[in-house]
């Protein structure tokens, strides 16, 4: 039997089967009863279907929010992300607030070390346990053994199944507000102000994927030499440009693909958002192929007009 495989992109394609799992056991009998190729899917909104996938998905059901002391909490894989969000806002406990909003499950979001608005997963998460199918073994992975990176982490080039994420909150106030609008929004800086003001910012800004296809963005913003980065600045002075480590800038992917003459753009059944060049669309009927002839057009038109590479973000499957 096949199974349609859910993708906040809304692209049509199916798995061989689809099996809910809570830990290693669940896990470890899936894999005697199946064998085979397998992934993991978590809610489907950071990955771009390209075809079928032959083989075992495992999808994470397991929801329990575990608080161990007052400000470390062990949460299950299939938690939705931003109920754990919510559910740490309304304990007074700081850290995930300005990740309000971000699709998706828990289990996935050391996976790419999700980020926004200057916060990343990777400043509260303290350890993450994950099911290693080949060596049969659960393992425990310290913050620094998870090598998270910009958008990267271990998991993102060794295959595990995550099974819960243990995080370390704060219990003193500490609202980071230099980031674009947000104190323009965010009223006095409580935790509650922040959340609603990234809400509100997220929603006037991002398509809803229960209206229009999408993974959100689907470049990294690319990171360029200091001289590479003044030699554009000379070029196009409205350029934005951050110091990303010394001697590198982090140029906006989005401002790329604005003035390469993307954004409000459509290639098929595929196109650039109007309100963020970063993020592409479903149109509708959109396939996996339409979606990355799109991303590949984009990718050559901005290595034409900037000689910067621009990376995807979003997992091609
Ligand atoms: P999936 O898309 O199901 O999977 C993503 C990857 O993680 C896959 O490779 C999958 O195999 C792997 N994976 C999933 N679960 C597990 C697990 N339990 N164990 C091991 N591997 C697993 N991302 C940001 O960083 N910041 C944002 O601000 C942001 N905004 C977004 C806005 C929109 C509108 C959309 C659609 C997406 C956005 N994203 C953002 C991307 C996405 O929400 C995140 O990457 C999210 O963490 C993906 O979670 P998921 O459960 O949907 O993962
Ligand atoms: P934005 O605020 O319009 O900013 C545009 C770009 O400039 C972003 O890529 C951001 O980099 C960078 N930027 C802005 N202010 C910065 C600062 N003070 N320091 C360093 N970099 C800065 O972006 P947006 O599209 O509305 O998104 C807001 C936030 O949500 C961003 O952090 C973005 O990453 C995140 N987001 C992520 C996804 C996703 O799928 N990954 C989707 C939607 C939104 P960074 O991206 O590095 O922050």
């Amino acid at each position: 039997m096949n199974y349609k495989i859910f993708n906040t992109f809304g692209i049509e394609a199916h798995a061989e089967r689809i099996v809910g799992f809570a830990d290693a056991v669940d896990l470890r009998a899936s894999r005697e009863a199946f064998g085979g190729t397998w992934g993991v899917i978590g809610a489907g909104s950071n990955i771009v279907l390209t075809k079928d996938f032959e083989g075992t998905l495992f999808h994470p059901t397991g929801l329990a929010v575990e608080p161990l002391q007052n400000d470390r909490v062990r949460v299950q894989a299939g938690v939705i992300w931003d109920d754990f969000v919510a559910w740490s806002v309304a304990r007074g406990l700081w850290g995930a607030e300005n990740l309000s909003h971000i699709p998706g499950t828990v289990g996935a979001a050391p996976v790419q070390n999700i980020g926004a608005y200057g916060a990343e997963a990777a400043s509260i998460v303290e350890s993450v346990e994950a099911y290693d199918p080949v060596s049969d073994k659960v393992l425990t992975f310290s913050n620094k053994a998870c090598e998270f990176g910009y958008r990267d982490s271990i998991f993102k080039r060794q295959l595990m199944v995550i099974l819960t994420v243990t995080f370390k909150l704060g219990t003193t106030p500490n609202p980071r507000l230099d980031y674009g609008d947000l104190r323009k929004h965010a009223g006095g800086g409580s935790l509650k102000e922040i959340r609603d003001a990234v809400i509100a910012i997220r929603r006037s800004k991002l398509p809803d994927p229960e209206e229009q296809g999408s993974a959100g963005s689907f470049f990294k913003n690319p990171i360029v030499c200091d001289a590479h980065a003044a030699g554009l600045r000379a070029k196009y002075p409205d350029m934005p440009l951050y110091d990303a480590a010394p001697g590198l800038k982090k140029l906006a992917a989005g401002w790329l693909i604005d003035r390469a003459g993307w954004k409000g753009r459509a290639l098929g059944r595929a196109g650039v958002h109007p309100g963020q060049a970063l993020v592409l669309v479903n149109l509708g009927g959109a396939t996996g192929a339409d979606v990355m002839a799109l991303a590949s057009a984009i990718q050559k038109d901005v290595h034409e007009q900037f000689g910067v590479s621009i990376e995807t973000e979003v997992n091609i499957w």
